[in-house]
């Protein structure tokens, strides 16, 4: 009897276990340390570990595409809307199922059919330099185009995504024409050729290079918080003016989510978006990151308290996906580099 039980003990301790470890794959076109101490997070808090695979967005998705039904990935992150919208497109994605957390978002920080959703909210104001330009002189973006700009704006390349948003989000309010004259008139009053990320521009707007940028807040947030005194100090020449307060709102963008098509840890997948929208998780973006939070509910750090509250665009953001290739395509026309 004694021998039976041994032998039995022997086999079912060599079973695999019937319960494996939860776990999720997340490809990511975060930076790793951006995200990286979240994810860490969420494993020390669930026990579900996250296999982490960052890259550029557009390779992220072909791979996606490549892999089919075979591929690992449970989740999509970018950093912008029109990638999100691009792996819809191509029937990568799937309807992530409505929890509680997630009803908490405004609706046009999702899809609407629940296939991505946004997890951090980033802003695209003007930033002109303290000392030569009045705040006053500039209330609306519709401004940049009047002569008194001429040669007195930098901005970056068009083939930016965050460029392509901003002017595929004025397609969606404005209409074709009116944005077209709008990216003409803007290009003309360049300082020089795009060149050159988000920081760049807020540099050259603090050496004088150029009087008018239009960038991400957290670049600036990035430099003001910067332990090198140089660019600390080049980011205090530069303020946030909040366009178009009077009428349709500041541009806004999201970094967000898509569940892929044949994730394989759906149910992990949906804990980790909804550990990723949790207060504590909203408040590390809006201090780490300098990105605001998704929630209205959460507070903003000192540093984007600093920068003012501001009125936002209501566009659905799948909007700016949508109308994508027409903005690329009147950049193109206006000569935007
Ligand atoms: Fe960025």
């Amino acid at each position: 009897m004694k021998k039976i039980i041994t032998c039995m003990f022997i086999i079912v301790s060599l079973l695999p276990p019937l319960v494996m470890a939860e776990q999720v794959n997340l490809y990511s076109a975060r930076k790793e340390a951006l995200i990286k101490p979240l994810l860490d997070k969420f494993t020390q808090q669930t026990g579900i570990s996250v296999n982490l695979v960052t890259g550029n967005a557009d390779n992220l998705i072909t791979r996606l595409k490549s892999e089919g039904k075979y591929s690992p990935a449970d989740l999509l992150l970018t950093t912008d809307v029109g990638r999100l919208y691009r792996a819809k497109q191509q029937g990568l994605t799937q309807e992530i199922a409505e929890t509680e957390a997630i009803s908490k978002l405004p609706n046009n920080f999702r899809d609407e059919q629940g296939h991505w959703l946004g997890l951090s909210l980033r802003a695209r104001p003007l930033m002109v330099s303290a000392e030569r330009v009045n705040g006053q002189s500039i209330t609306k973006l519709e401004d940049l185009t009047a002569p008194e700009w001429k040669g007195r704006i930098c901005i970056r390349s068009s083939s930016n995504i965050y460029n392509q948003s901003m002017v595929a989000s004025l397609i969606a309010q404005q209409g074709e024409s009116a944005t077209e004259e709008w990216v003409n008139g803007l290009v003309k009053n360049f300082a020089r050729p795009p060149q050159g990320g988000d920081r760049d521009q807020i540099k050259a707007v603090a050496s004088g290079l150029c009087d008018v940028a239009i960038a991400n807040t957290y670049y600036l947030a990035g430099m003001l918080s910067s332990e090198d005194e140089t660019t600390k100090q080049q980011g205090k020449k530069v303020k946030v003016v909040w366009p178009n307060q009077g009428d349709r709102g500041a541009h806004i963008n999201i970094s967000g989510v898509a569940l892929a098509k044949n994730a394989p840890n759906k149910v992990a997948a949906v804990k980790l978006i909804e550990f990723l929208l949790s207060d504590e998780s909203q408040m590390w973006y809006a201090k780490t990151n300098h990105e605001y939070p998704v929630l209205a509910a959460i507070p903003w750090s000192d540093l984007l308290q600093s920068f003012g509250t501001f009125k936002t665009e209501q566009v659905p953001l799948g909007k700016l996906g949508e109308l994508n290739s027409a903005a690329v395509q009147m950049m193109d026309r206006a000569g935007w580099k």
